[in-house]
């Protein structure tokens, strides 16, 4: 079993790893959750509506300048889902998107940059940014839907 860890890589950086469930709280950090703090969420496997319980009741209320870095695609799609996820003063820095070659059948990540790599505040989002794959060359295609997967953008500006 894939228990959540939190754990400060520095001052003002947490970073949240394994599986977000009925066992995940944010009070070990809570205290420290003010002013600007950036979260690292590449090691986020799993969420289940208990742990996006818990996340919601503290984010929600939370005050801090929220920092989310290296999101993995699975806290994405909550984002996508709950805009309460991402709490009143929530940004998402960069984030993970899962590509597959159409070709091939390879799989692979990209890590999308907000501003730099994908705007955000648009309309719609039809497109994902382009991707090539590492084994045949060919183009890769986008492995989630993008209008839904990147929909947090839409407000993000
Ligand atoms: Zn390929």
């Amino acid at each position: 079993m894939n228990r959540c860890e939190l754990k400060w890589i520095d001052d003002k950086t947490l970073q949240i790893s394994g599986t977000i469930d009925e066992y995940f709280s944010f009070d070990p950090v809570i205290e420290r959750l003010v002013g600007e703090i950036w979260i690292d969420l590449s090691e986020v496997k799993r969420i289940n509506s208990c742990g996006v319980r818990e996340w919601i009741k503290v984010i929600s209320k939370s005050q801090a300048r929220l920092h989310y870095r290296q999101c993995s695609s699975v806290i994405v799609s909550q984002f996508s889902m709950i805009p309460e996820f991402l709490g009143p003063f929530g940004q998402v820095e960069s984030f993970e998107t899962q590509y597959v070659c159409p070709h091939c059948g390879h799989e692979d990540s990209l890590l999308l940059v907000v501003g730099k790599d994908i705007a955000a505040g648009q309309d719609s989002y039809e497109h994902s940014p382009e991707m090539t794959c590492r084994e045949c060359g060919d183009k890769m295609e986008c492995d989630h839907n993008p209008e839904l997967y990147f929909s947090f953008l839409r407000d993000a500006a």
